[in-house]
């Protein structure tokens, strides 16, 4: 078959599949800002100053590097990137690089001239995603309101120039009764949607914003409902999470092999969320980033208290080294929520497939997790457990690392983070 015979997803898996050999970072996404306009319940964002973040020529000159080097897919994303001013300007420079550009916003800033914009140069995708369908839902989830009304006229200046918007969700607790209606409402729209019933904890190590978290039951009961989603997390499985053979490698995931991940500070990461192996690329090219300390996460082992690196369900699992780090301040720790989730769900896909021995055999490891059991050695998370709902002091700054009692963070993520920067700039005053 030719290129030109290929569909794009035929076209895109043999590029995934080849560049994987060769290590090639084809699918990107830079977080232009943390800066956002709202406060959702749920954010994993500390920080909403702005301090310290890329130069619009920093950002340019990176993006410039990362097409050199190959990559096809680009995510623009932050924070809301409305909230730059440079926007418009950096999203050309990406349009220029020829990337299959796609943007993530809460869509409240879109106003006629971004419209008009990306009508001109139009995107490979847009997201945006709902936090309710309603002012008052807003109110409650992103602390402000009249959003819903702004994100509706948003969708219609979307719609109207045949832009490829999509919608999406968190469906964390104060959206339980909403995401149905959300999927109904995307659909009366024509427009696709997604969601996800995983909050994770925020990047300074605070697990306030999983205070929000759905139930393990009712996270399953999501897939369980849907058949279209059953559906697809059944091939899922069936392809992927049935043949997951026990590692000794720390990453099982795809972040550094065809990924990669860059923060508003110009940190070159595998991963958004994972905050070890970083590189300075205000300092360095991204190419020396990539092939050097980057690409070195996918050598490193798992340590001996890992207990997830011979889990047969461990790629279904939200439980990864990113969000251990996160809830435990270890890569090799393990989170119960996350575990009784994956062997809920296993059950479920497990008795859709008549097998129920195995079905019986996950529900009753949930169960022995939900009860409080853990796996001897384990890294576990700290004091704000998972499954509480605030930390037990009240003072929200709990983390793996131990609690500051003030409320400030202890920050874990900054604590394990190695950047590494050129030798030759060491001695630069900039540095450090
Ligand atoms: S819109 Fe996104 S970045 Fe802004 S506060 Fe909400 S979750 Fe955070
Ligand atoms: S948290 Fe549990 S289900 Fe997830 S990978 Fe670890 S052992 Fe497996």
């Amino acid at each position: 078959m030719t290129l030109q015979e290929m569909s794009y997803g035929d076209f895109g898996s043999l590029l995934v599949r080849e560049g994987a050999a060769a290590r090639l970072p084809l699918s990107g996404s830079i977080e232009i800002t943390f800066k956002c306009n709202l406060r959702c319940v749920h954010c994993y964002i500390p920080d909403y100053s702005g301090r310290g973040e890329m130069s619009t020529d920093e950002i340019k000159r990176i993006l410039s590097e990362v097409a050199d080097e190959g990559c096809v897919w680009m995510l623009l994303t932050g924070g809301e990137v409305l909230c730059r001013s440079d926007f418009s300007e950096i999203y050309l420079h990406a349009k220029r690089q020829g990337f299959l550009l796609t943007v993530f916003s809460n869509g409240t800033l879109f106003d006629e001239s971004i419209a008009d914009l990306l009508a001109e140069y139009p995107p490979f995708g847009i997201e945006f995603t709902l936090y309710g369908l309603s002012d008052e839902t807003y109110l409650e989830t992103t602390g402000f309101p009249g959003r819903f009304t702004r994100v509706r006229r948003a969708i219609d200046l979307m719609l109207e120039r045949k832009l490829p918007l999509s919608l999406k969700a968190v469906a964390m607790e104060p959206l339980a009764g909403e995401i149905e209606k959300m999927a109904a409402f995307s659909e009366s729209l024509g427009l696709r949607f997604r969601y996800d019933g995983i909050v994770h904890g925020r990047l300074d190590g605070s697990m306030e914003p999983t205070s929000v978290r759905s139930t393990p039951e009712r996270v399953v009961e999501y897939d369980a409902t849907d058949p279209r989603r059953l559906d697809d997390w059944l091939k899922y499985y069936r392809q992927f999470v049935k043949p997951t053979r026990p590692t000794s490698l720390l990453m099982s995931c795809g972040a550094g092999v065809n990924s990669f991940h860059v923060n508003p500070q110009g940190v070159l990461l595998s991963c958004e969320a994972l905050p070890l192996n970083g590189y300075d690329l205000r300092r360095g090219s991204f190419r020396e980033g990539w092939y050097g300390i980057v690409g070195d996460i996918r050598k490193r082992l798992a340590g001996t208290t890992n207990v997830c690196a011979s889990c047969e369900l461990r790629g279904m699992c939200d439980r990864c080294p990113a969000t251990a780090v996160l809830e435990t301040g270890s890569p090799d720790g393990w989170i119960p929520y996350y575990c009784e989730i994956t062997h809920r769900r296993a059950a479920l896909f497990e008795e859709s497939l008549g097998n129920h021995g195995t079905a019986t055999r996950y529900r009753a490891h949930a169960d022995k997790v939900r009860a409080g059991w853990t796996p001897e050695g384990a890294v576990l998370p700290g004091s704000a457990s998972s499954r509480t709902s605030a930390s037990p002091c009240g003072a929200g700054g709990c983390a793996a690392s131990g609690c500051t009692k003030s409320g400030a963070s202890t920050n874990p993520t900054s604590q394990l983070l190695q950047i590494e920067r050129p030798l030759a700039l060491a001695g630069d005053p900039r540095g450090k």
